[in-house]
Parts: structure tokens; sequence; C-alpha cells
């Protein structure tokens, strides 16, 4: 099972996983025919990205005949919620809700993505204080 506070997906590797969520299962060779010319991507690095989703534990490969089957082994709005959570674990605890309220505002939202926010934040306890979790001297919290 993938570690799910260590996902760890490159900028490529995205692309990559854009297209197995897609298609459900890919081989190396589709996706060499939907990446290879728009990213400019050789063969060999489509192959490289591939062994390194499965090595991370987000694809899994299966052999049929000589060639491999990849597909996910993560859905796919799971992984977002992941790579968000990972992405503000990484930002200082106090800049969090700033953040937020500019996702909020710089994303396109449908009435129903606006009906799920308001909900959540209608049921959102608010905390008094946010402690900064900041390695010390690496913001200007205090
Ligand atoms: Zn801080």
């Amino acid at each position: 099972m993938l570690e799910t506070t260590n996902i760890n997906i490159t900028d490529a590797e995205w692309r990559i996983m854009r297209v197995i969520w897609a298609l459900d299962t890919v081989t190396s060779r589709q996706l060499i025919d939907v990446l290879g010319d728009s990213m400019n991507w050789k063969p060999a690095t489509i192959k490289t990205l591939l062994h390194r989703l499965t090595d991370k534990g987000i694809i899994k490969a299966e052999k049929d005949g000589n060639k491999f089957i990849y597909s996910s082994v993560m859905d796919e709005s799971r992984t977002v919620d992941l790579a968000s959570k990972k992405f503000f674990n990484q930002v200082c605890a106090k800049k969090v809700g700033s953040a937020v309220a500019y996702i909020i505002d710089e994303s396109e939202l449908t009435q129903e993505d606006i009906d799920k926010i308001q909900d959540k934040l209608n049921h959102k306890q608010a905390v008094s204080k946010i402690n900064c979790n900041c390695v010390p001297g690496n913001c200007h919290c205090e």
C-alpha cells in the first residue's frame, strides 16, 4: 500500500497519470501515441516515467504477451486530494487559510462545487489560534 503522506508525483509523471486515469489501462505504445508528440518525449522517456511510477507504487504493470499493461493503483480524486494535502503540509500552517482562499478565488467552480465548499465551511470548526509549524527562522510568524 502506498504511503499516503509520501505521495510524490513530478510534473512529468502527472502527465502520464492523466492519460492512465482517462484510459483506465494503457500500454507504453498508447502513451507514446498520446504524449510523444505533444510533450516532445522520446519513447525511452515515457518508459522511464512508467518505471518510476511503478516503483513508487502509484501504477502497476501486468505482462500481457510481450507487452505490459499499465493501470493506476490509486484513483484520481484521491491522488489529487493527497497531492494537495502534501502541498499544504509544506507551507507554514498560518498561511494555509489564505492559500485556500486564493485557490477558491482563482478556480473555475460550478454551483455544485460552490455548494460543497459552502457546506464544508458551515461545518468547519474554527480554532482560536494556529501554531506556526515552521522550522525556527523559516518564516516571520513570531
Ligand atoms: Zn510559520
